[in-house]
């Protein structure tokens, strides 16, 4: 009884200083209750820059640029190229001679195509990943139905290895780049690492034995070497949409850049054309690919758009670096690029693909439950996602009545005195919380 008297007393205290409050605000309702922020830190956009493809000099020359703006990025690798790793490209069916015995009577066609295209790179011949290649290129890019073309790509590969026309390859040939251990000095700096497979095949035609092979072991062998907080995203190589890849790869990795789902996301692919102040959605992920014949004044304006927009992800795609890799970029461009995107950093969150991803996931599935006790407002933050992998802590923003000038914001062991900000004639606190994590309590100072 006594605790019901007292919330009682509680609650008419809290009227009275809602009464107070209308009447010092010269009838205007000040603004109560709390929001999460849309994007880390209430930022107005989200850059992520992401590089694919592993490639030596995005170590050497792009990543120390970065490191010296504070700038993380997000590396896609073909784990399978890195020395020491335990998992490298095979072919998982029957014995190879059965199939290229069997490509000398039988035709290339839609029940043997899968199998052909996985095993034609793993034959021990230099050239025949060429054709594995090729044959991918064209069906991924027209789908099922214009098929015959990979087809006879495979034919033809299959054909000359029968007459002997490749060479045997010899072993040692893999390239040496990056190492595990400089990766994991690396994710120290703050750079997340994410698969792009194990050999960076053209997944779409891969049959599924050794398409989930390439997903599963490239989670594996990056599992062992750096753990489970880099097995959340991933990119199928050359940017497949293929639906049967998606579909597999969706149930291995939670993020994929190739595609999101979400309903809450506009998803602009490289290609795409639309600009992201048209959408209506809740988010736009806008990708831009810079390559050689990009002008650097094209990539700023890239980044002043996003910053002109309050609901865009401007995430950029990087390959070569000085000569080396696809489309590689010279450092010195890079590095005035970065400076310009580190310059709009009061205004632009840089976060990695997996952060930015948890952050708008967690905020889209998060309740808020808050409670006014006098000088007091308890906050419950609360998502319906799985905790393992979303724990990323969100941007609160409260609003406090005029007359509070400071406030602890407690929540477990965390501590922090907030600034009051002023937004008009409201005042909000700002501050990060973790979901799931335990009540967290503004008091007043
Ligand atoms: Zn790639």
């Amino acid at each position: 009884m006594q605790h019901i008297a007292n919330w009682k007393i509680d609650k008419y205290k809290l009227i009275i200083s809602l009464i107070i409050l209308l009447i010092s605000s010269e009838g205007f309702a000040q603004k109560t209750g709390t929001m999460i922020e849309k994007w880390k830190d209430g930022k107005k956009a989200a850059v992520s820059l992401t590089f694919d493809d592993g490639s030596i000099n995005q170590f050497t020359k792009a990543l120390p640029i970065m490191n010296r703006l504070s700038i993380p990025a997000t590396f896609f690798i073909i784990t399978g190229q890195i020395p020491g790793s335990q998992f490298q490209g095979k072919f998982i069916g029957r014995p190879i001679d059965q199939i290229v015995a069997e490509t000398a009577t039988v035709p290339t066609n839609k029940d043997n195509f899968f199998e052909r295209a996985s095993a034609i790179g793993f034959l021990g011949y230099e050239g025949t990943l060429d054709y594995h290649t090729r044959a991918g290129g064209i069906y991924d890019e027209q789908g099922d139905e214009e098929a015959q073309e990979a087809y006879s790509i495979i034919d033809e590969g299959y054909k000359k290895v029968r007459e002997g026309a490749f060479k045997t390859k010899q072993p040692g040939d893999r390239r040496s780049g990056v190492t595990w251990d400089q990766i994991k000095t690396y994710v120290k700096q703050g750079h997340e690492f994410a698969s792009h497979t194990v050999t960076h095949p053209r997944l779409a035609v891969l049959d599924d034995a050794n398409m989930l092979y390439e997903l599963e072991k490239s989670k594996e062998e990056i599992l062992k070497q750096l753990g489970s907080r880099f097995t959340f995203s991933a990119e199928g190589p050359y940017g497949t949409e293929n639906e049967r890849v998606m579909e597999k790869m969706y149930t291995i990795y939670p993020a994929l850049r190739n595609r999101m789902p979400e309903p809450f996301l506009e998803e602009l692919n490289r290609s795409n054309k639309m600009n992201p102040g048209e959408s209506k959605k809740e988010y736009v992920q806008w990708q831009r690919g810079a390559t050689t014949k990009t002008p650097l004044p094209m990539m700023k304006a890239w980044v002043d758009t996003v910053a002109s927009h309050k609901n865009n992800w401007l995430v950029l795609v990087f390959h070569g670096v000085d000569g080396i890799g696809y489309e590689a970029l010279p450092h010195e461009l890079l590095d005035e690029y970065f400076q310009y995107i580190k310059s709009k950093e009061s205004t632009i969150w840089i976060g990695t693909f997996a952060d930015v991803t948890k952050y708008m996931r967690e905020r889209m599935a998060s309740t808020i439950e808050s409670e006014n006790v006098s000088d007091k407002i308890k906050i419950i933050l609360k998502h319906t996602l799985n905790q393992s992998l979303y724990n990323y802590s969100l941007t609160l923003r409260t609003y406090v009545p005029s007359d509070w000038t400071s406030v602890k914001m407690t929540q477990g062991d965390t501590v922090v005195k907030c600034t009051i900000k002023k937004e008009g004639s409201d005042s909000y606190v700002q501050y990060e919380a973790a979901p799931n994590s335990g009540t967290i309590e503004l008091q007043k100072q």
